[in-house]
């Protein structure tokens, strides 16, 4: 059965099982592992009935957003002979975020799965896979996955015999981060520029091509097979106390840290249980200073507060941030947070689309203001500058990449002002120079 993946046995190892035994990635291979039994079991239920067991399973989206993935299905308009899509997000582009793209290389059958029962639920016969353009290797497990599957019979007119119509089309990005955001990727699906859209209309209703859409992250229909066969009572089950938070959860770690790596664990885990006994904790001689455990997009956390929070996406939320991707990034005392926040800002003024004024502008002016302090050309005022940027960045804007960048630089002004008053009062040597 191939080797299995070196897990910590504090870890609830479900979507990961099968990382790194190659035998998994052939349609035969994930058939002996009891693989398309879930879709098998799901193309006899009524899409009715399957959506209420994904939505009594608690399962909330995994991309970022945290949307009870049932309920999202339910907000598809009734059929009326139009066509409908699923859409999924394997765009992963998030800084510190590097979990789907194992599902893809090494469970690809684990993922087609989920998305045909998806489609069956909503109605959809096509199936977008929207893939980031750098996943040059899970590009080709995926292509080769969705041609044995269609060959097979479990995908394509007559997926398992059942009647119903299931096709896969695998669409690759052209490396713009915004096309992880869901209306930009359905233009960009279309050949059109990846510009995010205006909500309302939300995808449900005009989508891709104009059709009724649903769009799901990679993560998020990898879980629904597993749901399916063991039902909704036990995915909820796996959950430490808080019951608005069920299932499992992967988490890419990274930065300063002694074991690196993604890590599948029960919502609810304490979050010291996971960069201590999983992680290894910090590296020889160092301390954790600061984490931000959702990818790049959501508030910075002090090593204080991360350590006492729980890792669900309430328990992160009470302590200052958000569950975001889940892509740890990892800290210690010897980061400069001034020049980290400023490569976070440069890297949202970059993939910008420029379609807003307060994002486009307001991205490019935080990364000059950064600059400015980092060249030890800092004033007193650009406390209340950028603070006055970020609240113009935040929730004016089509999309949230404005917001994402202005979360950081206000968590990190809040959390380590001394950090900036150094340069500011030229306690400290200048990062780079003048501009
Ligand atoms: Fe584009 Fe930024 Fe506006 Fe999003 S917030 S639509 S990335 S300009």
């Amino acid at each position: 059965m191939g080797f299995p993946h070196p897990s910590h046995p504090k870890e609830t190892v479900l979507l990961s099982r099968y990382f790194g035994d190659a035998e998994a990635r052939t349609y035969d291979g994930w058939v002996a592992r009891g693989g398309y039994e879930a879709l098998r079991k799901a193309l006899a239920m009524t899409p009715e009935v399957l959506i209420e067991e994904i939505k009594a399973s608690g399962l909330r989206g995994r991309g970022g957003a945290g949307f009870p993935t049932g309920l999202k299905w339910s907000l598809m308009p009734k059929p009326d002979g139009r066509p409908r899509y699923l859409v999924c997000n394997a765009d992963e582009s998030e800084p510190g975020t590097f979990k789907d793209r194992e599902i893809l290389r090494w469970t690809p059958h684990q993922l087609l799965e989920g998305c045909a029962i998806a489609a069956h639920a909503i109605g959809a016969e096509r199936i977008y896979i929207y893939i980031r353009g750098e996943f040059t290797e899970p590009l080709k497990v995926m292509r080769a996955a969705v041609e044995e599957a269609t060959a097979r019979g479990a995908l394509g007119s007559n997926a398992l015999g059942s009647g119903r119509r299931i096709d896969v089309v695998l669409h690759r990005g052209a490396g713009a981060y915004i096309c992880g955001e869901e209306t930009a990727m359905l233009n960009s699906i279309e050949g059109r520029r990846g510009n995010p859209r205006i909500k309302p209309p939300y995808p449900a209703q005009a989508g891709v091509f104009g059709m009724p859409t649903t769009i799901n992250n990679v993560e998020t229909l990898a879980a629904v097979p597993h749901i399916v066969t063991r039902g909704a009572a036990w995915y909820k089950g796996l959950c430490l106390g808080n019951p608005k938070s069920t299932g499992t959860k992967l988490i890419s770690i990274c930065g300063h840290i002694q074991r690196p790596g993604n890590y599948e664990v029960t919502m609810g885990t304490p979050v010291k249980e996971i960069l201590y006994d999983m992680a290894g904790g910090p590296l020889e001689g160092r301390e954790f200073k600061a984490i931000i455990p959702g990818g790049s997009s959501v508030p910075i956390m002090t090593r204080e507060e991360a350590e006492s929070a729980l890792f669900d996406y309430e328990g992160i939320v009470e302590k200052g941030s958000m569950l975001g991707s889940a892509g740890m990034i990892v800290m210690d005392d010897s980061t400069d947070m001034v020049y980290q926040i400023w490569r976070l800002a440069r890297f949202y003024a970059h993939e910008s689309c420029a379609q807003c004024t307060q994002c486009r502008e307001g991205t490019a002016w935080t990364t000059k203001v950064l600059e400015r302090i980092l060249a030890g050309k800092g004033r007193a005022e650009d406390f209340q500058l950028l603070l006055d940027l970020s609240e113009n960045m935040t929730g004016k804007t089509i999309c949230v990449l404005s917001d994402s960048c202005a979360a950081p630089v206000v968590s990190g002004i809040k959390k380590f002002r001394h950090e900036f008053e150094a340069y500011i009062q030229g306690a400290r040597e200048p990062a780079m120079v003048a501009v």
